[in-house]
Order: structure tokens, then C-alpha cells, then sequence
């Protein structure tokens, strides 16, 4: 434990982590402000990519969190900027969001509904899909083998004040379906976004962890981007559900307010 003393750059869920649906737990602005206090940065992760940063710093207002641009890493960033290194000038079809989109051509990406001029396909998590949309997708991946085909999340729910909607990743089993082809995903459980985050605000592996309450996405992007890891029981996780999982996280703990304990 007096190893997370040294550590410089939070990397937060949110969700199961700092609050709980629309209840903020209550160590969570303390936890932060003593970050801060230390000199230490940190971060907000998501994979969700229907939202922009703008609407995550409304959300977290309300439940009293005060946030910045800077104090996010999404799965859409995280999508731009791989984008930019590996297919800078090439044109795009998104099958997302408005907002996934200002995103992506934010990075100084061209981005199209002709399906002639694309080289690259795009999922995001789209509430704003149509029919028209999938079969696009469909075209470009039955008709142009080989296209580059890269979604921003795998999650397969997103959770919802009645349960869950299908999210990025039962989009494209919709789409295997029909294609045979699975994209090349960048949010978590993929390493992206931590390195991202460590890339952009220069700190080493060493000086950074990744705190979550999901194994299979949080801790598992924290382990393949080789930085530690703190489980959180304080979401949907259980201490059967860990025992059972081949990812072990670092440190385990009930919640964030352990955290705290030790950074204060
Ligand atoms: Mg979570």
C-alpha cells in the first residue's frame, strides 16, 4: 500500500467507482481534492462514447462534482487519437453520434456519408442509429474486403434508469453477422486510453493506476497497459467474482475511501 503514496496520475471509472448511478459516494470530492493537494493528477475514464466531455461535466455537476475538459479521457478521444496516428488524411465513415463525430473531426478528420470515398469505418455507441446506418456498414464491409474497421468500445449494455440499451458492442455482433468481420476496439478493456492519459499529461508507467470496479474492463485495461490497478467493491463487483476472475488487480479495496486513508 505505501506504493500508491508514489503514485501521481489517478485514472477513475466512475460509475460503481465514484458514485452510484445518481448518488455520489461520499468520500469521492475529498478523495480528489487530496489528490490534488498532493500535486498529483487525476482522471475521468469512459468508455461511453454517445456523450461528449461537455455532457460528462454536467453530469458530475450534478452530482457535485466540479469537473474540466482536461480531467477526461474518453473512449471517443481515445478513437480520435488513434485515428490520427494510424490513418491521418483518410476519410471516415462514424456510425455515431453527433457528438462522437464533432469528436473525430475535431482531430482534423474528414468524414462522409458516400460510401465510395470512404477508407475507414467507425462505431461508436450511436443513439442516434438508423436502419439506414447498418446497412452502410454493411455495404462497406461486404463490398470493400479488408476496409479498416475500429469501434470506440466493446460493451455490449449500457445501463439505463430501467436496466440497460444495447451499446457499441451488440451493434457489431449485429454486424458480424451479417460480415463475418469484428472491429478493432479502443476503449477498455484495451490499454488505449491509460496510455493515452499517461502520454498526454507525461507520466511514467510507475507514477500511474488505474482505479475501477470492473475486472474484465477497468483493471484489465490497467494490466494491459502495464500500470497498477486498485478493484473497487464498491460497484459490480464481488469477492466471488474476483476469486473466479484470471485478471488479479494490485490492490483490492471496499471502496475509494480506503484510498483516501492512504493519501491523506
Ligand atoms: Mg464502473
Amino acid at each position: 500500500m505505501e506504493k500508491l503514496k508514489e503514485k501521481k496520475l489517478f485514472l477513475f471509472d466512475m460509475d460503481g467507482t465514484l458514485y452510484l448511478g445518481e448518488r455520489l459516494y461520499d468520500f469521492t470530492n475529498e478523495l480528489l481534492a487530496t489528490i490534488k493537494a498532493r500535486g498529483g493528477k487525476y482522471m475521468f475514464m469512459t468508455n461511453n462514447s454517445s456523450k461528449s466531455v461537455s455532457d460528462y461535466i454536467k453530469k458530475l455537476a450534478r452530482l457535485g462534482i466540479h469537473a474540466e475538459e482536461d480531467d477526461f479521457i474518453t473512449s471517443s478521444q481515445a478513437t480520435g487519437y488513434y485515428l490520427k496516428k494510424n490513418y491521418r488524411g483518410k476519410v471516415l465513415y462514424v456510425c455515431g453520434t453527433e457528438s462522437l463525430k464533432a469528436e473525430i473531426r475535431g482531430q482534423g478528420f474528414e468524414i462522409t456519408d458516400e460510401l465510395e470515398k470512404v477508407d475507414v469505418v467507425v462505431m461508436g455507441f450511436d443513439t442516434e442509429l438508423t436502419f439506414k446506418k447498418l446497412e452502410d456498414v454493411s455495404k462497406l464491409l461486404l463490398l470493400r474486403e479488408n476496409i479498416p474497421y475500429i469501434a470506440t468500445n466493446p460493451d455490449y449494455v449500457c445501463p439505463t434508469e430501467f436496466g440497460s440499451v444495447p451499446d457499441c458492442g451488440s451493434v457489431c455482433d449485429m454486424l458480424y453477422n451479417v460480415s463475418g468481420r469484428r472491429p478493432l476496439v479502443i476503449g477498455k478493456p484495451e490499454p488505449l486510453m491509460p496510455i493515452l492519459a499517461m502520454d498526454k499529461w507525461g507520466y511514467t508507467k510507475e507514477e500511474t493506476v488505474v482505479i475501477g470496479d470492473r475486472i474484465y474492463t477497468d483493471i484489465k485495461s490497467g494490466i494491459r497497459a502495464d500500470v497498477s490497478t486498485i478493484l473497487v467493491l464498491s460497484g459490480e463487483t464481488t469477492r466471488e467474482i474476483l476469486e473466479k476472475s484470471p485478471d488479479k488487480p494490485s490492490y483490492v479495496m471496499e471502496s475509494g475511501r480506503e484510498l483516501l486513508d492512504i493519501l491523506k
